[in-house]
């Protein structure tokens, strides 16, 4: 595989410094969106986030306000000019994302690891020019994250990456989502030009865990990172406890220090 990333808000955002993707786990109210928004567009990241559809492991839990929160999303980009994305689980997420316009799409964890889901959003993907961020399965298989790039690919899309989400564990560790760093170096050793994001808030579940979790890929080489930013961590209605605030978010990334020498 060959990805290219020419036009794309990879490139275009990078310039020797890390990606930053940011803002909440879940959109919850318009406001919410666009007051995490407006901050995050003071801090200049590049991609901003905000999950529409949520796959929860449980029912009952906020499953996301659905598609009425992409408008909310469409508003952060034509009125603060910021590049947005959000996940898509399905073929009918991919079809409404793109009408409203959503300029980079990820797959989810949970997505990943089902290659009859991956295939129906690579159909739905065919001819279509948008950006696709591939997170690892939630369990520890590289195969299976490679097969879902693969898919995405095979459908011609390019501009493709991947993002280190960490893996699910019946053991207790420190972490929501074990790392397995070895995972994602092996993913970039045998796709060079594929870029590779970590996604500390996941892996970590924790907020204390956002720096040092972040500091660890960027010596790795890593090309960028997605923190995941709400304006009262503590009310969110998903993910609270990982979530930091937009100023918290400023800090981290004033400390994080980004090496010379790369993979
Ligand atoms: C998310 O990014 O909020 C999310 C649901 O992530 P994951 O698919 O990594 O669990
Ligand atoms: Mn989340």
């Amino acid at each position: 595989m060959k990805f290219n990333h020419a036009e794309s808000f990879f490139s275009a955002a990078q310039q020797g410094q890390p990606l930053v993707i940011a803002g909440p786990c879940s959109a919850e109210t318009e406001e919410q969106v666009l007051q995490t928004a407006r901050a995050l567009k003071q801090q200049n990241i590049h991609l901003f986030r905000a999950g529409i559809w949520k796959p929860r492991t449980r029912p009952g839990s906020f499953e996301g306000v659905g598609s009425q929160g992409l408008a909310w999303l469409n508003r952060v980009k034509r009125e603060l000019g910021m590049k947005v994305s959000t996940e898509v689980a399905t073929a009918r997420h991919v079809e409404e994302a793109l009408k409203q316009e959503i300029d980079v799409l990820w797959i989810g964890a949970r997505t990943t690891v089902n290659p009859f889901a991956v295939q129906e959003i690579a159909d739905a993907l065919q001819g279509v020019h948008v950006p696709v961020m591939v997170k690892n399965p939630v369990n520890p298989d590289l195969a299976l994250w490679i097969g879902a790039i693969e898919r995405i690919y095979h459908a011609g899309v390019t501009d493709l990456v991947a993002i280190h989400r960490g893996f699910s564990s019946y053991q207790k560790t420190k972490y929501r989502n074990v790392p397995v760093w070895q995972i994602p170096i092996e993913l970039k050793a045998r796709y060079q030009s594929l870029p590779l994001i970590v996604d500390p808030s996941h892996i970590g579940g924790r907020r204390e865990l956002i720096f040092p979790v972040s500091q660890k890929a960027l010596d790795l080489g890593y090309d960028g990172v997605m923190i995941e930013t709400h304006p009262t961590p503590d009310l969110a209605l998903s993910d609270a406890a990982q979530q930091v605030t937009p100023a918290r978010l400023a800090e981290i990334l004033g400390q994080l220090q980004v090496r010379k020498t790369r993979y």
